[in-house]
């Protein structure tokens, strides 16, 4: 039998068959998954296969084989500085929520996550929350960023969690499909997963009652069926998913726009910062690169990410 994970705690996983029936399984020997070295060895939306068992009555079922992942997100572990943990898997895209104020997002934020989910492979949407609240200039700013995006390739939507506006457009994206929800504290992603789906009761605030003082508090990615026909992988207490080691010659790779212009540098190791006749340096000067992606690029490089890793990404 085949499902997807849909939550795991420990040594069980709750894995759903296409039917929609959920089985409590386990896993059946040592899983080791090539190239990875993880901490737990399947995540919430692997596709497993598994055999069922009967005994005194109750069904279990034992997970055998796990498919391949078409991406993964890990957050290193604080203890084991090696290890990393598999937060989700087969993740569709991430919807990022962006506030111009109450939060700020500032660019070089949203440039520092869409390098990362452009390095996992995940599509990434951008939702400009909060467009009732906004003044004109705030929503030229809004309509400023949104063409800085789009014209390298991402999809933009201004909505409002609290008008309810172009949430069809956000729903209508998500049917079929898994998806997250990211940004900082205060974005509204939890007002938004509210309207999408109000009968849904997400633990989108992180745990922290007086029950887990002094515990290890670990919490679980949990996958969510909607009613419409959409999933979404919620992750409580979970601040972003940090990134997988990069090579300086790798960061350019995810900034698609400097991806397209590299073969046109007369290097073709260029990192776009001393080279001469650079093609990334070219279209900066011609306004063809928007500034801001530039400096958010540099700052990548020259690694202050210590906050690139442990930045609150996700509530
Ligand atoms: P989260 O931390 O990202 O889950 O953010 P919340 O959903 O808790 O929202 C933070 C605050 O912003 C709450 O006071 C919400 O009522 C408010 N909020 C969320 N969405 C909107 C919106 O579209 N417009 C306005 N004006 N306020 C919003
Ligand atoms: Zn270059």
């Amino acid at each position: 039998m085949t499902g997807i994970v849909y939550k795991s705690t420990g040594s069980w996983y709750t894995v759903k068959n296409d039917l929609g029936v959920v089985y409590e399984c386990r896993i059946k020997g040592k899983f080791r998954i090539k190239g990875i070295k993880s901490t737990n060895p399947i995540a919430v939306g692997d596709v497993v296969d598994f055999d069922i068992e009967t005994l005194d009555n109750v069904t279990t079922g034992v997970i055998h084989t796990i498919h391949d992942r078409v991406n993964y997100i890990v957050r290193k572990s604080v203890n084991l500085s090696k290890q990393t943990h598999i937060i989700a898997s087969n993740i569709d895209q991430v919807f990022l929520l962006i506030t111009i104020n109450n939060p700020p997002t500032l660019t070089s934020f949203i440039d520092r996550f869409l390098v990362t989910t452009q390095a996992y492979g995940i599509k990434t949407i951008l939702l400009f929350n909060k467009v009732d609240a906004y003044d004109d200039e705030t929503l030229l700013e809004v309509k400023y960023l949104a063409s800085v995006y789009r014209k390298i390739g991402y999809e933009c939507i201004g909505v409002s969690a609290a008008t309810g506006k172009n949430v069809d457009k956000v729903k209508a994206l998500m049917k079929d499909k898994v998806s997250m929800f990211a940004g900082h504290s205060g974005v509204g992603k939890s007002t938004l997963v509210n309207v999408i789906e109000p009968d849904l009761d997400l633990k989108t605030k992180e745990i922290s009652t007086q029950h887990m003082q002094g515990q290890h508090t670990t919490t679980f990615a949990e996958m969510f069926d909607l009613n419409f026909g959409a999933k979404i992988i919620d992750t409580p207490g979970i601040k972003g998913f940090g990134v997988v080691d990069m090579d300086k010659e790798e960061v350019g790779d995810y900034f698609p726009e400097f991806f397209a212009l590299k073969q046109d540098c007369k290097f073709n190791n260029c990192l776009h910062v001393e080279e001469p006749k650079c093609a990334v340096k070219e279209a900066l000067e011609k306004n063809e690169v928007a500034f801001s992606r530039y400096r958010s690029y540099l700052q990548i490089l020259e690694g202050d990410d210590e906050h690139y890793r442990t930045e609150e990404w996700m509530k």
